[in-house]
């Protein structure tokens, strides 16, 4: 537990924290992460943006992927991880949570949305591409329960996406912005439960590193940026992140 101790000494000491989350924070909540075999996301092969676009076998597995991976999504509560971030943030310590989950959990366990910065979007929203009218996502469900393949904007006939980023489609600028300028600001960057593999969000921790942050990293895993970090703990983050929040 000498590492929990080095992490909360970390934590201590920060005033801004920037913490990074992905797919990692979840699977506590029932959510599988995208890189263990044979789960939910594995079943439908990943269409990418501009197939998307152009093809309508595509959209159609787009949706029937969609249509199945939802309803884990949906169903998922915040675990301790997530709580124990809010307790940052109630603590007064917490600069942005910047996420890749596409869950809404951090929101859902106590985050006010300000605090979050979604980099690949939110899967509680549908998007027309066509007039930008957002549709719950509940509500395209039905229809997709109901037997529609590919469902249509009720306001123009457009072309629906869920509100999340795709594999070859660009970052919101915004939320993107908003992460960079964090990690310039932050005096400790928090990474929980990602492989830091996936670009361009993998650079906001070296982002902070660069500009003098010290870096912890909590993953079940070896990611590539571990040498990078002053604490790096491999161990179930709804277990150590609330044993180092308790010793604040
Ligand atoms: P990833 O699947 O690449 O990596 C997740 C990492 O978390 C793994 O290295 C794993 O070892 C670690 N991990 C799993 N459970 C953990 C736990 N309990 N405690 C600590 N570590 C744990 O995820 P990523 O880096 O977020 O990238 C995958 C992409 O897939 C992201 O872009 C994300 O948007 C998307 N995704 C999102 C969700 C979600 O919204 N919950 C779920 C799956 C995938
Ligand atoms: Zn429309």
């Amino acid at each position: 537990m000498d590492d929990v101790r080095a992490l909360a000494d970390l934590l201590r000491a920060a005033r801004r924290i920037l913490v990074f989350t992905g797919a990692g924070v979840s699977t506590e909540s029932g959510i599988p992460d995208f890189r263990s075999p044979g789960g939910i996301w594995d079943r439908y092969p990943v269409v990418y943006y501009d197939e998307f676009l152009r093809d309508p076998e595509a959209q159609r597995q787009y949706w029937l992927r969609s249509r199945e991976t939802y309803p884990v999504v949906a169903a998922a509560a915040p675990n301790p991880a997530h709580t124990a971030i809010v307790a940052l943030d109630r603590l007064g310590k917490l600069l942005l949570c910047v996420t890749q989950n596409i869950d809404g959990l951090h929101q859902r366990a106590g985050l006010a949305a300000e605090r979050v910065v979604e980099l690949h979007g939110n899967g509680q929203w549908v998007v027309c591409l066509d007039c930008d009218s957002r549709t719950p996502r509940d509500a395209i469900q039905a229809e997709l329960v109901a037997g529609t393949e590919v469902p249509h904007c009720a306001r123009c006939g457009g072309l629906l996406k869920n509100a999340t980023i795709s594999f070859g489609q660009m970052l919101p600028v915004e939320a993107l912005a908003a992460a960079e300028r964090a990690a310039r600001e932050c005096d400790l960057c928090l990474v929980i439960g990602s492989s830091l593999v996936v670009y361009p969000a993998a650079n906001i921790p070296v982002s902070a590193a660069q500009h003098g942050a010290p870096v912890a990293i909590i993953n079940a895993s070896p990611t590539p940026l571990d040498a990078l970090a002053q604490v790096v703990i491999r161990e179930k983050a709804g277990v150590v992140l609330p044993a180092a929040v308790a010793q604040l």
